[in-house]
């Protein structure tokens, strides 16, 4: 079945107690025992286990085309769970410009407790290699990456993983499986905040590990789910099947609509960079087009004039709403070198747009007047 087909249908079917079309939210915590103390349905209590958190992952493995899913109650709590599989001793590789959370988890959280990380360009494959020691055991990928959208190329990077004997993790959040597999390019891991595109709408918290098969390692990571306890609501594991049945929709419209306000802002005077690797002259455009199936809703841009202009432009903006996050059907705007604080490596004049679902002219007009009437760069 092709993924839109899969997103619609998998993980339910009509209820066969009721004849329901969508799903009942199962909020139970606990589950009856048979006389002789057996469980008939599986179900014992719900962290370790429960209805509506099943369908979910069955729908998560589907998407991603692999054999086992595992629902977080955020992207951050499937992370720490990856990392929390591993060893003191062990060594991590993950990108420079990986998410804000996950770089500070690996610094402050994970090498207090002997995890070992080291965080390199992933787009220079030369020096994946070079970061790789005896004791590196996961390769972490993230692509498109936030806030730059430079894209790593999946099989080669998982190649020199596997030739070092580590597993390689990609934080698919940015790209979701509509546009992007990377089991299929060979990934051991696939992670997801499903806060984002999957759940759609802005209005849950989640996360994701999908492996492609049940082997010792998503038997650990499925301990530490259950274990850490950090897994998500009966409610939230239903709101979030309820977008994915939009996904395939809803990511359309977020890439046209995206490509639209990239080519625009390509052609403005006053912006200077645009990262999108929809655009041909982007410099992550081949390695995209051959990994990708279309190239996501996240444009950032350089505004000419440095910190100054780029907040003016974000003051200016009125159909943009001035937020983190992306993955709702709303456009947000946001200047990250404010939001990442002094430590930042983000050039001071980029804004990150999480491009939504209205018209695709009505968020060139807002741009444009945000544009045409911040403070000319001196
Ligand atoms: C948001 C995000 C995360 C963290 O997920 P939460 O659900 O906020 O914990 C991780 N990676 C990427 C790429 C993200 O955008």
């Amino acid at each position: 079945m092709r993924i839109e087909t899969l997103a619609v249908h998998a993980g339910h079917a009509p209820d066969p107690a009721t004849g329901a079309v969508t799903p009942p939210i199962n909020l139970s915590t606990t589950f009856a025992r048979d006389a002789d103390g057996s469980l008939p349905h599986g179900f014992i209590y719900a962290r370790s286990d429960n209805p509506t958190r099943r369908e979910l992952e069955r729908a998560l493995a589907a998407l991603e085309g692999g054999d086992t899913a595992l629902a977080f109650a955020s992207g951050m709590a499937a992370t720490a769970a990856v990392f929390q599989s591993m060893l003191p001793g062990e060594h991590v590789v993950a990108p420079q410009d990986a998410y804000y959370g996950t770089a500070r988890l690996l610094r402050e959280v994970m090498a207090g407790w002997g995890l070992a990380s080291t965080l390199v360009d992933m787009t220079d494959l030369h020096a994946v290699a070079a970061a790789i020691t005896p004791r590196t055991r996961l390769v972490w990928i993230e692509t498109p990456s936030n806030p730059s959208l430079a894209v790593t190329d999946i099989a080669r990077v998982v190649a020199i993983a596997h030739a070092a004997g580590a597993r390689c993790v990609c934080d698919n959040t940015w790209a979701t499986p509509l546009l992007q597999r990377p089991l299929a390019l060979g990934c051991d891991l696939v992670m997801h905040s499903t806060t984002k595109y999957l759940g759609g709408h802005s209005d849950l918290t989640g996360g994701a590990l999908v492996s492609p098969g049940d082997d010792a390692w998503a038997a650990r990571l499925r301990t530490l789910q259950a274990l850490g306890g950090a897994v998500p609501s009966a409610f939230d594991c239903w709101l979030l099947m309820r977008g994915i049945r939009s996904l395939s929709w809803r990511m359309r419209g977020h890439c046209e609509n995206a490509a639209a306000v990239a080519a625009f802002l390509a052609g403005h005077d006053r912006v200077e960079t645009v990262h999108y690797p929809g655009l041909a002259s982007d410099p992550g455009h081949a390695v995209a087009a051959g990994q990708m199936t279309a190239f996501g809703g996240m444009v950032s841009a350089q505004v000419r004039g440095g910190a100054e202009a780029a907040l003016d432009v974000v003051r200016r903006v009125r159909l943009f709403t001035r937020a983190t996050s992306l993955g709702g059907t709303e456009s947000l705007i946001e200047h990250r070198a404010s939001v990442e604080g002094p430590e930042s490596r983000t050039p001071p004049g980029l804004l990150r747009l999480a491009v939504g679902l209205e018209h695709a002219d009505d968020l060139v007009e807002d741009l444009d007047q945000a544009l045409r009437g911040a403070a000319t760069p001196r």
